[in-house]
């Protein structure tokens, strides 16, 4: 029998040659797979808390969020994520105007993944699902509750159950968003038992005032628990406020998507708002360059994610 050679290290540390070329093989294999792979990345354009008084690039009227959508696409994003407002700037579930959004997203970004908000600070009850019939590409769907800076954020079982039949309904693919831990639990189990479709996709939220901070040991807890609990399911990372960027290059280097865009982030630095809802995809663009993952085209957006 012909003899493995060793390699001359600590007697712990050894390991044959044949065992040493397969493990870097496995080492090569998986960053090539997670740094060849397309990033996503999705544009929050206008969320429902800030105002122009805040930055006044804040696109709030159906015409001004059309054009940022654009721009934003034709820089690399291909998901929008939608909120709508009202005429004074304060948020608002009215699937009229949700509706007027998606079609000129429609016809000025052919392709653009559309995501409408179900999130609480825009409505209340089933309120909040009242646009879902429009058959939006994606909705977010919150599964628990949690804190938000100056209030709790609702999302009782019974709320959530019937946002994700709906969801099922319409052929509306959530985006989970995980303020917490527990949220990832939930979206595993709810996908185990039906009442999601699976593969999730699952957006991990950090630096929301009150919910989970950004920290670099939970979100790497977050990947692992998500991978160990569904394991085909993909992931996006959001960070709020100053964690934007942070949050962006974690994700990135990780192998998973990103969020970003002026409703998470009015600021390109400490001392600059930021001058558009573009320049914030522009910098998620170059943090791809930067780790050598390509941007994803929408089409390979839609393949990733498993929508038509
Ligand atoms: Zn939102």
């Amino acid at each position: 029998m012909q003899r493995v050679a060793k390699v001359k290290v600590k007697a712990k540390y050894r390991v044959g040659i044949g065992e040493g070329l397969v493990r870097l093989y496995y080492f090569r294999l998986l960053y090539s797979l997670t740094m060849n792979k397309p990033c996503i990345i999705c544009i929050a354009i206008t969320g429902s808390v800030a105002r122009k008084e805040n930055n006044p690039v804040i696109p709030t009227t159906i015409q001004e969020q059309i054009e940022s959508v654009h721009e934003s696409f034709e820089a690399g994003a291909t998901i929008s994520h939608c909120h709508v407002r009202n005429e004074d700037q304060t948020p608002t579930s009215d699937p009229e105007r949700f509706a007027l959004l998606k079609q000129g997203i429609e016809k000025h970004c052919p392709g653009m993944i559309i995501q409408l908000s179900t999130g609480g600070r825009s409505g209340a009850g089933r309120e909040r699902g009242g646009m879902l019939s429009l058959r939006p590409d994606m909705a977010s769907l919150s599964v628990g509750s949690n804190n938000f800076p100056t209030r709790v954020y609702e999302n009782p079982p019974d709320l959530v159950d019937w946002l994700a039949e709906e969801m099922l309904k319409y052929h509306v693919k959530p985006e989970i968003e995980a303020f917490d831990l527990s949220h990832i639990v939930q979206a595993a189990k709810m996908a185990d038992d039906g009442r999601l479709k699976k593969p999730l996709y699952v957006q991990f939220v950090m630096g929301v005032k009150n919910a989970m901070p950004a920290d670099k040991p939970i979100f790497d807890f977050y990947i692992e628990t998500l991978k160990r609990l569904a394991p085909d399911a993909e992931w996006c990372g959001a960070g709020v406020g100053s964690n934007q960027l942070a949050v962006n290059e974690w994700s990135i280097a990780a192998g998973g998507h990103t969020r970003t865009g002026l409703e998470d982030n009015i600021r390109l630095d400490k001392n600059n708002l930021a001058p558009s809802n573009t320049a914030l995809v522009k910098r998620a663009v170059d943090i791809c360059e930067k780790y050598g993952r390509p941007v994803a085209s929408w089409q390979q957006a839609r393949e990733i994610l498993n929508i038509k």
